[in-house]
């Protein structure tokens, strides 16, 4: 029996001409990912990219992981194809639905005929291979309200298709839909999740990251490429551009008052951050700050450091409390490596008395007494660029 997976995008977001191209990245997308599983044939119709194995060493598992993380999809089902007709559909349902019923109560079937010269409509098809079923798992019974399982059939231009249980796509819109920002990218929690959460709606993603060795260890460093990594599974490949702010800091510790290190240091990395997404293409910068979660994110030091920069700045973790951060960070699998103890170069040369309402006017006082242009323009020199290359 034959078993290819259905993948499904919502079609509110495809709208007029921009469709075509929606479905070319997500296309491009299923085919970058298929290419480690095996031979596949990848092609579309109806809202629909059907990922169909040309041989039996394609590994269908892996491939359903693979692509459960592609944005723009919203359902994903594994089914088994059939020639339309109800002979073979009654068969391939006794064959392949039973291993789905195995220690479930109820279930029912749901059929779509998008085939519309199929001879017998939705409800004839669903109560007869209902009753196939029926017959084939003698212990299930007939739930149309709340079964455990859904079967569905859909007659459709290339064949008749049975899934048993839709699983949820990674949703959002294709990666790239949306143009390119700039994730300021730290060891923490909550930036991979900010980065993500822009990707999931079709941001293509570069990253910067601040170091300031010696203070900040190499491992540190390595912690937050292994962590693009883990983001470019769902982002595709992501350019971390590394940044030394070791000198900045350093002039910061000596010329200016500690309460303001932090809000200065911020305005620093916001004024670098946008130096290089312009640089770079990117339209918007993105970082992981929370509303009140520390003393840099109060709303008067978020508008000290948003006065730094012209360039949008996307906060999509602004609303969220930490809790809800870390399940986002659990489900995409960068919380175990974010929680491994590294310094971060906001956590070096920290004040002890942060100040939380901050008077632009004051910080600009403070920030005079440096050459700030001077040392923006040391730091881009200190500039590398790692492509981290998407493993899916
Ligand atoms: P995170 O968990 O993402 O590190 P945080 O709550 O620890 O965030 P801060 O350390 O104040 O908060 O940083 C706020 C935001 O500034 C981060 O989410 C990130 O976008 C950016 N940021 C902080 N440190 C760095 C760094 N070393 N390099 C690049 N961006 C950084
Ligand atoms: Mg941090």
């Amino acid at each position: 029996m034959k078993e290819i997976l259905l993948c499904k995008y919502g079609e509110i977001v495809l709208k007029g001409a921009n469709r075509k191209s929606f479905e070319d990245m997500l296309s491009r997308e299923m085919k970058k990912r298929a290419s480690a599983y095996g031979n596949f044939d990848i092609y579309r119709a109806q809202s629909t990219i059907y990922i169909e194995p040309k041989d039996e060493d394609a590994d269908m598992d892996g491939m359903f992981a693979a692509a459960s993380k592609v944005f723009g999809i919203v359902a994903i089902a594994r089914a088994a194809v059939c020639e339309k007709n109800m002979d073979a559909i009654a068969h391939t349902a006794k064959e392949y639905v039973p291993q789905f019923l195995e220690g479930k109560k109820t279930f029912k079937v749901e059929s779509k005929r998008s085939d519309k010269a199929f001879a017998l409509d939705s409800m004839e098809i669903s109560r007869d291979i209902g009753g196939v079923i029926l017959e084939a798992c003698p212990k299930i019974r007939v739930d149309v309200h709340n079964p455990d399982v859904i079967v569905k059939v859909e007659i459709r231009e290339f064949g008749a298709y049975i899934s048993a249980g839709q699983f949820k796509g990674a949703g959002g819109m294709p990666v790239g839909s949306n143009g390119k920002g700039l994730l300021l990218l730290s060891g923490g929690i909550d930036s991979p999740v900010a980065g993500w959460m822009l990707a999931k709606r079709g941001v293509r993603l570069d990253a910067i990251h601040f170091e300031s060795f010696p203070y900040t260890s190499e491992r540190a460093r390595e912690k937050v490429l292994e962590l693009a990594q883990i983001v470019s599974e769902y982002a595709g490949d992501i350019f971390v551009h590394v940044v030394s702010l070791t000198h900045i800091q350093e002039e910061l510790v000596k010329a200016c008052e500690e309460d303001y290190f932090t809000l200065l240091l911020r305005r620093y990395m916001m004024t670098i951050a946008e130096k290089v997404a312009r640089e770079k293409g990117c339209m918007a910068l993105i970082t992981g700050e929370s509303l009140g979660q520390v003393a840099s994110q109060t709303m008067q030091a978020l508008g000290v450091t948003d006065a730094a920069v012209n360039l949008p700045v996307f906060r999509p973790c602004i609303g969220m409390d930490k809790e809800e951060i870390v399940t986002i960070a659990r489900k995409i699998g960068t919380f175990e490596t974010s929680i491994q103890p590294y310094e971060d170069c906001c956590t070096v040369f920290t004040p002890r008395h942060p100040r939380t309402r901050p008077d632009l006017e004051k910080v600009l006082v403070q920030e005079n007494k440096l050459d700030f242009n001077a040392l923006v323009e040391e730091a881009m020199g200190t500039l590398y660029t790692v492509h981290i290359k998407a493993e899916y």
